[in-house]
């Protein structure tokens, strides 16, 4: 069966790494039609915006992409497309498998955890209030009406909306990954004793869901407790579930722990749509070296391959990654102990998985 998937190489490191992730693609034996899309900088130059209106439609026509990173200017420039992205096609869970694969220089072992991310709403609504606007004056006098909280003057305010929607809503997509993944157990992660209204919201709704699902277990964690637990024993854990903003940090921490964003892959899923893209960004001080892991971008196509039902392949090409992760040949630099040993380029790396493929026959 051929697949039509909309290919976006991002920028920065994006276009190495996905060019190499759709050659081990191709490699597999797998069909693929690639539409190409351009976002970011470039798009904008182009098209006077980042994520013009012919890659959102080829995303909707296709229902699958695979995105490498796109940079997103710090302070003024365009907002993220990233978050856009999410937005506009409401993908709605981020899926960040954490997973440690035998090679890799970690200090833990045997740790497979399942990030679900809820990503829509919270702190990235983008409902911001610059300092000094009429509508910041406006907004802190509605707060002294409504709390009789005075705000220093010189505030700048960012919104966090939780809905008890979009909270049900990721909660249930975290049991249903559960159940259909043979895991025993659901963490929802929270800070309910200080935001009452929002994470108290989310806590409440996670709560109500779980009791749909008896065969998976079910507990709250206060997100601090969280983080220090994930560092002494994260081998407890296996679905975290978490409002964005708690996702998005603790994504990091959980790849961090299975050593680094070189082998954090990712997926954000719609009821319909889904983009796969690895965890980390555009890393820009590696531009154009052919220097960076491919493997995040690897695995996300691993995932992707799943998601297409191309279940065979996707344990061929991820038994590939891991074997050339084990071997510990032909990786690049941030999986060398000593990173001043010679590493394998992006594009060798992408070599020895097509390699391995090969060689398990089958
Ligand atoms: P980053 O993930 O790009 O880099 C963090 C660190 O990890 C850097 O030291 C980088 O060199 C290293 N790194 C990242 N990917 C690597 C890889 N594949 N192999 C080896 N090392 C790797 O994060 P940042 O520096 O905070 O962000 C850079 C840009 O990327 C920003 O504009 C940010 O907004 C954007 N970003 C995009 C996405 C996305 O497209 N989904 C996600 C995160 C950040």
């Amino acid at each position: 069966m051929l697949h039509k998937v909309t290919f976006i190489p991002g920028d920065g490191i994006g276009p190495e790494i996905t060019e190499a992730a759709k050659r081990v693609l191709e490699a597999t034996g797998v069909k693929f039609e690639w539409d190409i899309g351009i976002v970011g900088q470039q798009a904008q130059d182009k098209f006077g915006t980042p994520l013009p209106d012919y890659v959102l439609e080829s995303i909707k026509k296709n229902k699958v992409a695979l995105k490498g990173p796109v940079t997103t200017p710090v302070g003024t420039g365009f907002r993220s497309v990233n978050v856009a992205l999410r937005q506009r096609l409401d993908l709605y869970a981020c899926l960040r498998p954490c997973k440690t694969y035998s090679g890799v220089p970690t200090p833990f072992e045997n740790v497979d955890i399942v990030i679900v991310r809820e990503n829509t709403e919270d702190l990235y609504s983008g409902i911001e209030f610059a300092k000094g606007t009429k509508e910041s004056d406006r907004l802190a006098r509605l707060i002294l009406e409504t709390t009789q909280t005075k705000v220093k003057q010189d505030s700048g305010f960012s919104i966090k909306v939780i809905s008890e929607t979009a909270s049900r809503r990721i909660v249930r997509f975290a049991f249903e990954y559960a159940r259909a993944n043979n895991r025993k157990k659901v963490s929802a992660a929270h800070k309910a004793n200080i935001m009452k209204f929002s994470d108290g919201l989310f806590l409440a709704a996670a709560r109500e869901v779980a009791k749909e699902y008896p065969d998976i277990g079910f507990e709250d964690v206060v997100v601090d407790a969280l983080c220090m637990r994930l560092a002494r024993n994260p081998q407890q854990y296996d679905i975290i579930v978490l409002p964005n903003l708690y996702g998005d940090i603790v994504s990091d921490l959980c790849a961090g722990l299975v050593g680094g964003l070189g082998v954090a892959p990712g997926a954000n899923m719609g009821d319909n749509i889904a983009v796969f893209e690895p965890t980390h960004g555009s890393a820009p001080k590696y531009v154009g070296q052919n220097k960076v892991n491919p493997m995040a971008m690897m695995l996300s196509a691993t995932m992707m391959l799943c998601h297409l039902g191309e279940v065979k392949a996707a344990d061929k090409l991820e038994k590939a990654i891991a074997d050339v992760i084990a071997e510990g040949k032909s990786v690049t630099y941030d999986l060398k102990l000593d990173r001043n040993q010679p590493a394998a380029t992006t594009s060798e790396v992408a070599d020895a998985v097509i390699e391995k493929f090969k060689n398990q026959g089958g």
